[in-house]
């Protein structure tokens, strides 16, 4: 099996028509979407429509949560809060009872999904260091488990102690525990522009890291159009 493993697509439709485009050329034959398929930008009912489509694993990400909230939630900054807000207007009751209804971790064959940590997954924190992962390592009872929320692509591994491994092309080895950042489809914070996503094969047992262009202009445009802050449209060019 080939499992495509996505997420953090935050309404940016060409981002993810482009990553699926190339998870097709990839032979990928299973999908995993890792949340916040909502937020930021412009076209959050085109982008649920396409993950609903697949029927695949999805987790809740906090963005999802936020649009899909019967009251209004808190903790998000000014920039996010106002795509949010204009997110809510746009989704149909339906829609949003499917986000709501999104479980925050699962496990898909023999690995793990959540979206933000394994030790609070309600929370939202952060995985951004060796500390942080070895936290969330305590409580994962997989071998492997996938996260996104930092939007930057990055691998953990905890063998005796807990490190970071590079993750271009990453052969997982027995007896070992993985952790995962797939990065994101909709707005990478890593400084490449370019969608992230994994590759997850099976047969091979390595995970390997994807990098796509995709229309940002269109993107752009769609951002502009919808009247949402133009700070959003600006932050896809230097992925950040
Ligand atoms: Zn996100």
């Amino acid at each position: 099996m080939r499992f495509a493993i996505f997420g953090d697509i935050h309404a940016n439709l060409q981002a993810l028509e482009a990553v699926l485009s190339d998870a097709r050329t990839q032979l990928c034959t299973h999908y995993v979407c890792m949340g916040d398929i909502v937020g930021y930008n412009a076209n959050p009912r085109e982008c649920l429509a396409i993950i609903r489509e697949l029927e695949c694993p999805t987790v809740k990400g906090n963005h999802d949560e936020q649009a899909s909230m019967i009251a209004e939630g808190e903790g998000f900054n000014a920039l996010a809060e106002e795509a949010i807000q204009w997110t809510r207007q746009q989704l149909t009751a339906d829609e949003k009872s499917w986000l709501r209804e999104l479980r925050l971790q699962r496990q898909v064959r023999d690995f793990t999904i959540v979206h933000a940590t394994l030790d609070t997954p309600h929370k939202w924190s952060y995985i951004f260091n060796q500390l942080d992962a070895a936290t969330s390592f305590s409580y994962q009872h997989t071998g492997l488990c996938f996260i996104g929320h930092t939007h930057s692509p990055k691998a953990y591994v905890r063998d005796g102690s807990v490190r970071s491994m590079p993750l271009d092309i990453l052969p997982l080895q027995q007896g070992k525990k993985y952790l995962i950042n797939v990065g994101s489809v909709g707005q990478p914070r890593d400084g490449d522009w370019r969608s992230a996503y994994c590759i997850y094969d099976t047969t091979s047992n390595e995970v390997e890291l994807r990098r796509v262009e995709y229309d940002i202009a269109g993107t752009q445009a769609a951002i502009h159009d919808a009247g949402l802050p133009a700070k959003l449209a600006e932050r896809l060019e230097i992925g950040r």
